[in-house]
């Protein structure tokens, strides 16, 4: 199954939810993950059509934790439509509270039959165990039946909340709280998503073994020790590398979601370790927006998933939450 095909929205969905939510004739800020961009012409025209004005965003859109209020309302939007995700709880209450604008939500569920690969997965799994179930937003429709039939076949399935959304089963790249949450009660964790990105952080985050179904690649994967391992190596090493640098750049973000921590705090604390620091702000952060900075490492404050991302920095980076975990670092809540 192609990706194009898998993730569909669905347009009577999409105008039912803004007759719900939305008053007739208001301004829509239309925000899509890049890849459904080449859906966003229908979209727009389907809504129009029911007597809205859409402006569609084209700005990279990374997730519920970058919902473009400015741009909507220099826009005079009167409604944000993110599709793609569900609200992160404590964003969407302070969007409401400080911004005034409202955001409805639309997640794309994937069009999937997972039978098949739910049957090679088992084959992985102990025989009769305990096995905590999670999968991203994309999946989270499929959860019970993929928990029924778990059950049929004598496991025990088990599924934690998400602590960013108040889901069960989900996940976000910054949130594996409900596979956590049952790390100790289970043989290993069934993990449904796309792509690399959400299972490269679950093996962080865990200490059981993985089984990722990965129904776009049409692949089930048992994920263990090995890359652990090779993950805990490459984050030593960047505390090592912090250890010896001297000027800090405390890196920011101003996309709502991907606020980890108070800047100045952290700024107090790594200067008791005798170094410099430097808070630096940006919204979409690039290697050319830090280029000219006379910086040695960089702490993360914004989307913890950064640290991965080889092509943005020219000098060490780790999210904060990377480093205190390596490191007691002291006058930090
Ligand atoms: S991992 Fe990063 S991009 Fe994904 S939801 Fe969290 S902050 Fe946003």
């Amino acid at each position: 199954m192609i990706f194009a095909e898998m993730y569909e929205p669905r347009l009577d969905e999409i105008l039912e939810l803004l007759k719900k939510n939305v008053n007739h004739g208001s301004r829509v800020f239309l925000q899509l993950p890049e890849g459904l961009k080449k859906k966003a012409q229908i979209i727009v025209e389907g809504i129009e059509k029911k007597g809205y004005e859409v402006v569609v965003d084209i700005e990279p859109c990374f997730g519920a934790c970058d919902v473009p209020v400015a741009r909507a309302k220099v826009e005079g939007c009167d409604v944000v439509l993110h599709l793609g995700h569900t609200p992160i709880l404590e964003l969407d209450s302070q969007i409401k509270e400080m911004h005034g604008i409202k955001v409805v939500y639309y997640p794309v569920h994937a069009i999937v039959d997972l039978t098949p690969l739910l049957e090679r997965a088992a084959g992985l799994l102990e025989r009769g165990s305990k096995v905590s179930v999670a999968t991203t937003i994309q999946f989270h429709h499929v959860l019970e039946s993929i928990t029924e039939e778990l059950k049929k076949q004598g496991f025990t399935p088990l599924i934690g909340k998400s602590a960013r959304t108040g889901l069960e089963g989900v996940v976000l790249g910054c949130d594996y709280a409900a596979m956590k949450k049952m790390d100790g009660e289970v043989m290993s964790h069934l993990f449904i998503a796309g792509g690399e990105f959400h299972v490269k952080g679950a093996i962080r985050e865990v200490n059981k073994s993985i089984v990722h179904i990965n129904p776009e690649r049409n692949e089930v994967k048992l994920i263990g020790k090995e890359e652990r391992e090779k993950i805990m190596r490459r984050e030593m090493l960047l505390v090592e590398k912090f250890k010896e640098a001297e000027k800090i750049g405390i890196l920011t973000s101003t996309k709502l979601g991907q606020r980890f921590g108070d800047p100045f705090k952290v700024k107090r604390a790594v200067e008791k370790l005798g170094k410099k620091c430097f808070v630096l702000s940006g919204d979409l952060i690039s290697r050319e927006k830090l280029e000219g900075l006379d910086v040695d490492f960089y702490i993360i404050l914004a989307c913890p998933r950064l640290e991965e991302d080889t092509t943005i920095f020219s000098a060490p980076a780790i999210a904060w939450g990377t480093l205190v975990k390596h490191l007691k670092i002291t006058g930090i809540d």
